[in-house]
């Protein structure tokens, strides 16, 4: 039990909470501490999670090497500008995250989330075609059912039906959009999904200066998975007709789809990059854009002649020492065996699922198991019943799903996929309304 006093009241009456309503909140929970793969409640009860803390906390909770790490570094230099000054902890992180990262990608952007990368990222593609003398290549094209962040152009490439831009009506940029691949991750490359794909870069390649994806896996648009053969195209695709290629990996980066990146799952290596999320470990935000040597040129060819982005934090040292630590515990490889065990028991345990009438499919991927249902369920009460359960899970839309820390027990796994099949046979849970205007993510 812990000592800590949750002031649930002030709570909802002056704090936003992620795509809530200050009028009709959600209910929350008090977390006290987190340890391992466990979250404290305030009222002492103890929750397996099954988020990682949306994607992020990959070794778990309060790990000794993080913890450390971060210590060190508070001790030595919290924070300190990053225009005119540099610094250990983001050239050992950059070193670590250039090596690691496919061959082509060498310069780093450090931005402080996962959306402004996102912004950085499509920022560095328009300038690097004013750079080459192509500055009507101003369009981005993306696939439909995708999740880039909440930022303005981030909001832009994100779904357009789920997304928000009915929301925000001709503030959000119209893009370009190919329908989602539909065939899954085993079953090849359609062939109504790659001739979509080949009509719109024909049709706009003049216009476009990058596509934009989520490789092998789209995350909280619709938890959608699809084949690596459908990147390879992407690849060629971008090389015939000269847009650039913007991997976005924040969520499926470092290990989550069993590779250490997605993209690996083809053999592609993308123009630009974007990382963040488990980059720390979940300990703290950062996020960076990496690209490569020719988009760099490009870009010092432009009229400005520099890259026009320079967040406040950028590069913060703290952020960038719990990274360093993140990175080497990625290096060490520990997280190869973990995340094929996970993949083989979430397929086992999972299965059993697709018995039952409200669902439509069960899929798994790497650290990632999904029951998507044949309709929206309620937020609240699932997560209510899987608190219930002694687990964290927040379903969102359609889809229970679990993407838990690499460093769970079997027996921690197994109360996971346990209660979410038993949630997803508990009729009375499904229908109702989703989160306030929950634009999947939540
Ligand atoms: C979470 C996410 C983002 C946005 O990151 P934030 O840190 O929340 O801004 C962008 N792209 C993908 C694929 C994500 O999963």
């Amino acid at each position: 039990m812990s000592n800590n006093f949750i002031d649930y009241p002030f709570d909802q009456q002056h704090i936003w909470h992620p795509y809530t309503s200050m009028q009709h909140p959600l209910p929350v929970y008090g977390v006290a501490s987190a340890s391992g793969c466990e979250l404290e409640l305030d009222d002492g009860r103890r929750l397996v999670d099954g988020t990682s803390s949306w994607w992020s906390c990959v070794h778990g909770y309060g790990h000794p090497v993080l913890l450390e790490a971060m210590q060190t570094q508070l001790n030595t230099l919290s924070h300190v500008m990053f225009g005119g000054i540099t610094h250990e902890p983001a050239i050992e992180l950059a070193k670590q995250l250039v090596a690691m990262t496919p061959k082509r990608l060498t310069k780093v952007f450090y931005a402080d989330s996962g959306s402004v990368a996102v912004e950085v990222a499509i920022k560095m593609a328009l300038q690097y075609w004013q750079g080459r003398g192509c500055a009507q290549k101003q369009q981005i094209m993306t696939i439909k059912q995708g999740y880039h962040g909440d930022t303005f152009a981030a909001m832009s490439v994100c779904d357009p039906d789920n997304g928000m831009h009915t929301m925000f009506g001709s503030s959000v940029t119209p893009r370009l959009f190919a329908p989602a691949p539909q065939a899954g991750f085993d079953n090849g490359l359609a062939a109504r999904d790659a001739s979509a794909l080949r009509a719109l870069f024909e049709a706009h390649h003049q216009e476009c200066a990058a596509i934009i994806l989520e490789p092998v896996m789209q995350g909280a648009g619709a938890m959608n998975f699809y084949a690596p053969e459908y990147l390879v195209l992407v690849r060629q695709l971008c090389d015939e007709f000269e847009v650039l290629l913007i991997a976005d990996e924040i969520a499926t980066g470092f290990g989550r789809t069993g590779k250490l990146f997605a993209c690996e799952h083809a053999g592609i290596e993308p123009d630009l990059m974007c990382l963040g999320k488990a980059l720390t470990g979940g300990y703290i935000s950062l996020a960076a854009t990496l690209c490569s040597d020719e988009v760099a040129d490009g870009i010092s060819s432009s009229a400005a002649g520099v890259f026009m982005h320079g967040p406040t934090f950028m590069a913060n040292p703290l952020a960038c020492a719990a990274a360093r630590a993140s990175m080497t515990l990625i290096q060490q490889g520990t997280w190869q065996t973990q995340v094929a065990a996970i993949e083989k028991q979430l397929q086992a345990e999972l299965a059993p699922a697709r018995a039952l009438s409200a669902v439509r499919d069960v899929r798994v991927l790497g650290a990632v198991g999904v029951i998507e249902m044949h309709e929206q369920v309620n937020t609240g009460l699932m997560q209510q019943g899987f608190v219930e359960h002694g687990v964290w899970v927040r379903p969102f839309d359609r889809y229970l799903y679990v993407m838990p820390p690499y460093c769970i027990s079997a027996a921690q796994l197994t109360k996971l996929t346990s209660a979410m099949v038993e949630m997803a046979a508990s009729k009375h849970r499904l229908r109702g309304k989703p989160a306030q205007g929950s634009p999947s993510h939540g």
